[in-house]
């Protein structure tokens, strides 16, 4: 029989649990055993949900109180002394590592006051994990055994797991060297680490599990030689080893082919595949699959919410049946499931309709059991025959084509994506227009978004305060934002954003070919949860959806007011785009739907007009080649058909986020202004990269993700520096990212600080 699995279910809970409690236990509101608790009932809901489903291989250790690899970071012992000295509790120490740490001293215990380990994007998706930091003194041992524990949990309900650990390969290679040991090549590591996973894969055999799932998620990547070698040996070595459990060695978010090499022959009891993103891999991937080992398909998306074509995916999962026989098949999905909302049955504001077409992780772990049960044999007429009712009529759905957005994407020519001029002779019109000083200061769009404002603007939706009264007291909100940028004196003046729940739902709301949700959240990182917006048919802008603040905000001041707007790029990213139409082809729609806007705040007198790209950079498909050489292009005319539509005079502007851009990407977009994110970034390197970016650029001068007010003296020490590779002419002045978590005091100190500094280096000048 072909058995179903899955990789991992998301563990937030139906309704957010796992956020309440891991505040509540970080606001003192609730004690570490009502915490654990809360932890040990989701994983059983989580186990029995997929039981009863019919799921035969069902994950144990994909729950984490905040992130699975700062799970292994602690497991194996990889804690920082700037950690481990304070000699916490455990779950306080991984808490410490996650976020950070600031207590001031009790009675019973010490001060505490650590900043948290960088966070970094898993692959391509929108989740961050904690980097592993190790260093010359890391001395790998078991702390605890969560793997073990969660096994037998579900041992002791009647289920049997199969636990899920990421590999060595990838635990290291994802990793970093730490400050203290920065010649250390994290793999270098591998020989000593290897021991403490063997004696955690003894332990979980001998708690009685017959199987485990070991990811190397970086099998998807281009891995250089040594790297490659290192998963060969590890391998090898585990095979060699007495007393393990069945290993099944799984891999996601893209092909292996690249990488086939180092794990043919390798003496694995069965591989994982992704083919709902790498379907072409499968001749070759399965032609290494040896005689006694299981392949494990990958065919329902754990990225996407759509729900699953049965027809096509049994086709596919019976090519492997067909080779290598129903007992060393397994229908599972593609990934883990945690980048899926819980369950679609919490929607109950959604379209009928459109409802219809989605498939959350609930509905997956079912999509799971009916293919399998399928390619097995067994009757599933009814749920095939509902199935493909379905997905004809998503095909055919009315929510989905727009032929006045379809010609319009035919006609899009190079003249569309490109200004009237070239950058230096719309410098000159703007310099002529704007008179901006040296060092010209400015924002990056949103102000803090008090509880005041989020107050007013949940009772906007609920409907206990009317339009007319909210917009009031947006306009209210504008104006104190506009006076208070007066007063400091900045330069270019936003209008703070005060009326936008989120920089991508707030259009994407307005954007006909969307659908939302109420309920459908996904982990981003820790206890912050995004809710994506959903790409359901070509993309449209019925009317104008910024004009209105941004004229009110104008009408204010003498100053200028920059227009703010979200790029294509970034609604794509951070929605659930089609799977039906490419990307490059929704990114184009929605640039058109953005360049009518763009040409709108221009006609209504708005004379700067941010678009901002944050996630440009991880759209980047994750191998080098023809696909990100193509993903550079098509991004950039994105960007350039949103704001080529403007006058040479008007200045647009665009702002990035994530550090390791690469200069050659920005200044494809022919953007006459660029922000990008920089505080944290203590390389010259990186400035000297941009040093001949051709155009205006402010490096992000200060952390917003802080508190912390930096000194006038500190704002200028940090100028001097990149003066020393910038030059001083291209050069504005701006904070890292918006102000919108952030509170007033110490916004309205960092940012005159700023303008301090500013002015000293006019003066210089
Ligand atoms: N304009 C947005 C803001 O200031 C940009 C946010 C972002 O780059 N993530 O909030
Ligand atoms: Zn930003």
């Amino acid at each position: 029989m072909v058995q179903s699995a899955v990789l991992g279910f998301p563990r937030i809970g139906p309704n957010r649990e796992l956020k309440k409690a891991t505040e509540g236990y970080w606001n003192g509101k609730i004690t570490v055993d009502e915490l654990f608790k809360v932890g040990k009932d989701l994983r059983a809901q989580n186990w029995k949900l997929q039981k009863d489903a019919g799921v035969d291989i069902i994950a144990s250790n994909d729950f984490s109180f905040y992130d699975q690899i700062l799970d292994l970071s602690v497991l194996f012992n990889v804690i920082p002394e700037r950690y481990a000295k304070y000699e916490l509790p455990l779950i306080d120490t991984f808490f410490a590592m996650g976020r950070g740490l600031q207590r001031k001293a009790t009675e019973t215990s010490n001060a505490v006051d650590v900043t948290a380990l960088e966070m970094v994007k898993w692959f391509d998706s929108n989740y961050h994990y904690v980097r592993p930091t190790f260093s010359h003194s890391t001395a790998f041992k078991l702390n605890g055994q969560k793997p073990v524990d969660e096994f037998l949990e579900a041992k002791a309900l009647g289920i049997q797991t199969r636990p899920v650990v990421v590999g060595p390969v990838s635990f290291l290679h994802l990793g970093k060297a730490d400050k203290d040991s920065l010649d250390l090549a994290p793999l270098s590591l591998l020989e000593k680490l290897l021991p403490a996973y063997i004696e955690l894969l003894k332990k979980l055999a001998a708690a009685g599990a017959t199987e485990v799932q070991i990811d190397e998620p970086i099998l998807v990547l281009d891995l250089p030689q040594n790297v490659q070698d290192a998963i060969k040996a590890t391998y090898t070595k585990l095979g060699q080893e007495a007393g393990l459990p069945k290993i099944t060695l799984a891999s996601y978010f893209g092909t292996v082919l690249p990488n086939l090499a180092a794990i043919k022959g390798l003496p694995v009891s069965g591989f994982h595949f992704d083919f709902v993103r790498a379907p072409e891999q499968f001749e070759e991937v399965a032609a290494i699959v040896g005689d006694d080992q299981v392949l494990s398909v990958g065919i329902v998306d754990g990225r996407n919410i759509w729900k699953n074509d049965f027809k096509k995916s049994s086709d596919f999962v019976n090519k492997a049946v067909a080779k290598l026989g129903k007992d060393r098949v397994v229908v599972a999905t593609s990934s883990s499931l945690l980048h899926t909302p819980v369950d679609l049955e919490n929607e109950s504001k959604l379209n009928p309709e459109l409802k219809g077409y989605f498939s959350f992780a609930t509905q997956k772990v079912a999509e799971v059991v009916v293919i399998a049960k399928n390619v097995s044999g067994a009757d599933v007429k009814a749920a095939l025959d509902a199935n493909a009712a379905s997905i004809s009529a998503r095909a055919n759905s009315t929510f989905i084509n727009d032929s006045t957005v379809q010609s319009r994407i035919k006609a899009i020519d190079a003249k569309l994506s490109t200004r009237q001029a070239p950058f230096p002779q719309r410098l000159n019109e703007q310099v002529e227009q704007f008179h901006f000083p040296l060092f010209p200061t400015t924002t990056i769009g949103s102000f803090p978004q008090t509880k005041d404002i989020r107050i007013n603007r949940n009772k906007f939706v609920k409907g206990t305060l009317s339009p007319e009264e909210y917009e009031k007291f947006i306009n209210s909100e504008i104006e104190k934002v506009i006076r208070f940028q007066e007063e400091i004196d900045l330069d270019v003046l936003v209008h703070g954003e005060p009326e936008r729940n989120d920089m991508v739902q707030y259009f994407g709301e307005q954007i006909k070919g969307y659908a939302f949700t109420t309920n459908g959240w996904v982990q981003s990182y820790g206890s912050r949860y995004v809710r994506p917006p959903i790409i359901v048919g070509d993309l449209s802008r019925p009317e104008a959806m910024s004009v209105k603040e941004s004229v009110y905000a104008q009408s204010l001041t003498k100053k200028v007011v920059k227009g703010m707007l979200t790029g294509p790029i970034t609604c794509l990213r951070w929605s659930f785009p089609r799977d039906d139409v490419d990307q490059k082809t929704q990114a184009f729609q929605l640039a058109l739907a953005l360049r009518d806007e763009v040409n709108d705040l221009e006609a209504a007198g708005i004379r700067v007009i941010q678009v901002d790209e944050p996630a440009l950079r991880e759209g980047l498909p994750l191998r080098s080649g023809a696909e990100r050489d193509s993903y550079k292009v098509w991004s950039a005319e994105a960007f350039r058909i949103a704001t080529s539509g403007v006058a040479n005079k008007t200045q647009i502007h665009s702002h990035f986020c994530y550090s390791d851009l690469d200069p050659n990407h920005i200044k494809a977009l022919d953007a006459d202004v660029v922000s990008i994110e920089f505080s944290k970034k203590d390389d010259p390197n990186y400035i000297a990269e941009f040093s001949n970016y051709p155009n205006h650029l402010g490096l992000g001068l200060f952390d917003i993700h802080s508190p912390r007010v930096p000194s006038t003296e500190e704002f200028i020490s940090k100028i001097d520096t990149i003066l020393k590779s910038y030059p001083a002419e291209k050069f504005w002045v701006n904070p890292d990212c918006g102000l919108k978590t952030r509170g007033w005091e110490e916004t309205r100190l960092s940012l005159t600080h700023m303008v301090e500094a500013a002015k000293h280096f006019r003066n210089k000048y």
